[in-house]
């Protein structure tokens, strides 16, 4: 499986400040999307801290072929060594304690036909199959935990004022179990990794039809990003679109 890839950040019409980092590596295939929270400017440094570590502490697993639960093991040790750092960088700067961030991590591996995602906070990652649209992470919301318990529906949690809060982030002492996800590809597929300004802005039908659109997935980056920011861009946006394309690599 060959693999083409677009990426795109924007603040936002409301935001002074852009919290969400992204990383693009194809060559170590890893992707990954963090949002950071917290005051006095720390959202950005704990996204930035995420993506740098996971980029420093993930092995070459994917690059020997590993098969997925070890590509799996890799991505979340490397988001506990993020996880570490950023809450030490917290207890040493106090104007930045209590800074967090997701992460949602993805490789693709070789040579099986599968991507292997580590997963914590509320960014998503999607697959778009022919015409059907497929979340594949689950939010570390509080009010997805709600909506799970039945206590809410969907139409509700989208419009709920503590829509936002986390169950689940790095940087925190105790941390909560990091998801680790495989799903299975075929060509054609098309992967998303997206920060929640997009989602919170645009919901599944809408994205789906945006990504249904027969043009350049970079052109695709620029028109979820403008879907977001035509509905209010209230948040800052974040999206990774990856192409499966047929053929050896
Ligand atoms: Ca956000």
């Amino acid at each position: 499986m060959q693999w083409e890839w677009a990426a795109r950040t924007d603040t936002g019409l409301r935001r002074s400040r852009n919290e969400d980092s992204y990383l693009v590596r194809p060559d170590k295939r890893l992707y990954a999307v963090a949002d950071g929270m917290g005051g006095h400017a720390a959202g950005d440094v704990a996204s930035r801290m995420a993506v740098e570590l996971l980029d420093r502490h993930f092995t070459d697993a994917p690059a020997r072929g590993a098969p997925a639960a070890e590509v799996g093991a890799s991505l979340r040790a490397a988001a506990e060594e993020a996880n570490r750092a950023i809450l030490a960088r917290g207890i040493a700067e106090p104007e930045k304690l209590g800074m967090g961030t997701t992460l949602t991590a993805l490789s693709p591996l070789c040579p099986e036909a599968a991507v292997v995602i580590a997963h914590i906070g509320d960014s998503r990652a999607y697959r778009l199959r022919r015409s059907e649209l497929a979340q594949l992470t689950v939010d570390h919301t509080w009010v997805q935990r709600q909506m799970e318990e039945g206590k809410l529906t969907l139409k509700q949690a989208r419009r709920h004022p503590l829509s936002s809060v986390l169950t689940r982030v790095l940087g925190t002492p105790e941390l909560e179990g990091i998801d680790v996800i495989v799903s299975d590809v075929e060509p054609g597929d098309l992967i998303m990794l997206c920060s929640d300004g997009l989602t919170s802005m645009v919901d599944d039908a809408d994205l789906r039809a945006i990504l249904l659109g027969d043009v350049p997935l970079d052109e695709l980056t620029g028109n979820l990003v403008e879907a977001a920011n035509l509905r209010g861009g209230l948040d800052n946006v974040t999206v990774i679109l990856l192409r499966a394309l047929d053929g050896a690599e």
